[in-house]
């Protein structure tokens, strides 16, 4: 792995110990959270976790029950939200209907008006609407709509951008444009940026670290590739992506009985202890018959679907317990598999991640 761009960086927005309740309700408990300054990172969680509320906190339109939040080492916990250096993006789109773009933009900025103008002109161009300053809201996109937002947020050249699920509202080909279209203009800013979605593949493609929440608490935060390579746990491999998740045990000698078979896998677990075996539908092999490689077994075909690039296997597995699993197949890995409903199915050691039983999501 590369080293982590951002690992020498000073901390721009730093959350200590934050806890929230809404009655007797604990929204979130026990927040820390150090955001550096240039990242990117996307507060990633089912619906409910408390990803929002943290969102709100940090731009003072909460308050927590305890806990600080600093923003450039200044505690920033108690001050109103006009007088913290954020701008913030919502996921609808909430301009003003009866102002103009340009008007929409300037609606933050102070200074005298040659100064608002020549701004307004700077915001226009990057993001692509030079020639819509005199439109109104309704004669925009959604999507234009929604960079007119992220202008107005720029504008007084916070040093912290704050997204609530910007994205959500648009349809998939203008979100996924809009994704690139944010990333490149926040790299391109330098602006340090955190972002809540409850959309993996959003959180995956544009943050530098991805916080995943679950049930008020941080559940892991890392890259996307440690999130999706390495998650730590089974709340965080199957909310993101997906997986196969087989009960195993383990045995005297240490190694992982799954089915009628154990593996030598590296683990930290009890002898005796039940545990969950997580596999990628990727990272399980398919061959065809003669070339069977280590640890192989029968399978027997079931479904099939067409995901797109690929075609997930629904595959039973007699000598692991009967288990189904599901193995993801390119084209042409599918062809060369021919019509067999056997087939032989083996396990990549290095892939697989154990959990123990009790984690349960
Ligand atoms: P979603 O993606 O659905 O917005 P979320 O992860 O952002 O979910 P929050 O909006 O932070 O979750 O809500 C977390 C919990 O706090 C939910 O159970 C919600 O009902 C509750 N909650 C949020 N705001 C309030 C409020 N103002 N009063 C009472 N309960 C609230």
């Amino acid at each position: 792995d590369a080293p982590y761009p951002y690992r020498d960086a000073e901390p721009c927005l730093q959350l200590h110990g934050l806890s929230k309740r809404f009655g007797n309700q604990t929204v979130l408990q026990q927040i820390d959270l150090t955001v550096y300054n240039g990242e990117f990172i996307s507060l990633l969680g089912p619906s409910g976790c408390g990803k929002t509320t943290l969102l709100r906190l940090i731009a003072g339109l909460d308050q927590p029950d305890q806990g600080r939040i600093e923003l450039h080492g200044q505690d920033v916990t108690r001050l109103p939200p006009a007088r913290r250096d954020y701008g913030i993006v919502f996921q609808s789109y909430a301009l003003f209907p009866n102002l103009n773009v340009a008007d929409n933009i300037a609606y933050g900025l102070r200074g005298n008006k040659e100064a608002r103008r020549k701004r307004v002109t700077e915001l226009l161009a990057l993001i692509g609407l030079d020639a819509y300053a005199t439109h109104y809201p309704a004669q925009l996109s959604g999507g234009q709509q929604q960079r007119v937002a992220l202008a107005r947020a720029l504008a007084t050249s916070p040093s912290l951008l704050l997204l609530d699920e910007p994205l959500s509202a648009l349809d998939a080909r203008v979100r996924e444009h809009l994704r690139r279209e944010i990333r490149q203009l926040q790299q391109q800013l330098g602006i340090t940026t955190v972002m809540v979605t409850h959309d993996q593949e959003e959180a995956l493609t544009m943050a530098d670290r991805v916080v995943v929440m679950h049930r008020g608490g941080i559940e892991q935060s890392g890259t996307p590739h440690q999130i999706y390579r390495q998650p730590a746990s089974p709340f965080v491999a199957s909310f993101v992506g997906q997986g196969n998740f087989l009960p195993v045990q383990i045995n005297d000698d240490g190694r992982v009985q799954l089915g009628e078979h154990h593996y030598a896998i590296p683990h930290t677990l009890a002898v005796g202890q039940a545990a969950s075996l997580f596999i990628r539908p990727e990272d399980l092999r398919l061959h065809p018959e003669g070339e069977l490689p280590d640890h192989t077994v029968w399978a027997e075909r079931d479904k099939q679907e067409l995901l797109g690039a690929l075609y997930r296997i629904t595959l039973r597995v007699p000598a692991w317990g009967q288990h189904t699993v599901q193995v993801d197949l390119g084209h042409e890995a599918l062809s060369r598999l021919g019509q067999a409903q056997r087939v032989a199915l083996s396990l990549p050691l290095e892939r697989v991640h154990l959990f123990p039983q009790e984690a349960t999501c």
